[in-house]
């Protein structure tokens, strides 16, 4: 049962139908999209809970804690746990509206409902609707009762009803629009210690670089986004540590363990001990970290132990 009975923007417009009893169904909440084939609100004799006239106002007509009548009722009534919402507009017409501001108030009320009414932001298949009893995209009582999303009229009452409202509607738009759950919080060291490492995740995040002068390619620039494992990391901020460099061995990689590495090179050649230790070699470097025989000059290989001198 909601427990918001009125849309705190909404213009309350009651008609003489004051509502029908609620039945939640299986208590999956739904948003259920109506457009009105009109340019202006309807003298309803059967109305929603709302209607939207996108860019101009927002009507309710009916508490949540009771059911609209937009969907006819036929053999079976379908629409008493639905919130059922009329968008002013034409099913023909929804594909081409444009974004503002049709469809960027219609992303708003939608993810009202969601906050408020607990309406998931999903979206049944709106790219075949077609009009009648048994259009292809229209569904049964149970398949209806069991979605719990935004879905349209023409979703509803397979055999009973016939409009195809509210068209092919923009679901992409509407996706891009509409407020994801943003990224979970990085998670600590302990937890991350075997999951791959972005170049800057943790405390930065990452950078562009320039290589300093010395670097065989300085001047230019970079931004690492190969991924590795923080134990990775903290064996090479090791091998830093031992070459002098000031980093952290917290295995995360920072803008101070890339500018260490770049900073940290003692020389190249085989008679030299010391390796170019470039921002972007990381490879050779790790297989290095895990230890083998000594070897001196050029590029690093699997097996190699690696020495750093300071500069
Ligand atoms: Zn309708």
């Amino acid at each position: 049962m909601a427990t918001v009975l009125w849309h705190p923007d909404a213009i309350k417009r009651p008609y003489k139908a004051k509502g029908k009893p609620w039945s939640g169904g299986s208590g999956n909440p739904k948003f259920l999209f109506h457009t009105t084939e009109t340019t202006g609100l309807p003298n309803y004799s059967a109305p929603p809970h709302m209607t939207l006239h996108p860019g101009v106002k927002l009507w309710q007509h009916i508490p949540f804690n009771m059911a609209a009548y937009s969907v006819r009722s036929g053999k079976v009534d379908t629409m008493t746990f639905a919130y059922q919402i009329e968008v002013i507009g034409r099913a023909r017409e929804v594909p081409m509206y444009r974004a503002v501001p049709w469809y960027t108030e219609v992303a708003k009320l939608i993810q009202w409902f969601h906050d408020n009414l607990g309406v998931p932001i999903e979206f049944e298949d709106f790219s075949v609707m077609k009009y009648g009893q048994l259009a292809p995209q229209r569904r049964n009582y149970a398949t209806v009762d069991a979605f719990s999303g935004v879905l349209g009229h023409a979703h509803v009452g397979r055999g009973i009803d016939s409009h195809w409202d509210p068209g092919r509607l923009n679901v992409e738009l509407l996706e891009e629009m509409l407020n994801k759950p943003g990224p979970p919080p990085p998670p600590t060291l302990e937890e991350e210690e075997m999951l791959p490492l972005k170049y800057g995740d943790g405390m930065e995040d990452g950078q562009t670089l320039t290589y300093p002068p010395g670097h065989p390619e300085a001047g230019a620039q970079f931004t690492t986004s190969r991924f590795y494992k923080r134990s990775d990391v903290r064996a090479v901020q090791g091998m830093l540590r031992d070459a002098g460099a000031s980093v952290n061995t917290d295995g995360v990689y920072t803008v101070k363990t890339a500018e260490a590495i770049m900073f940290v090179t003692p020389g190249s050649g085989a008679d030299s001990n010391g390796f170019w230790f470039h921002g972007n070699d990381w490879a050779p470097t790790l297989k290095a970290a895990y230890g083998g025989s000594g070897s001196g000059g050029g590029d690093l290989s699997f097996g190699d132990t690696v020495k750093l001198t300071q500069p």
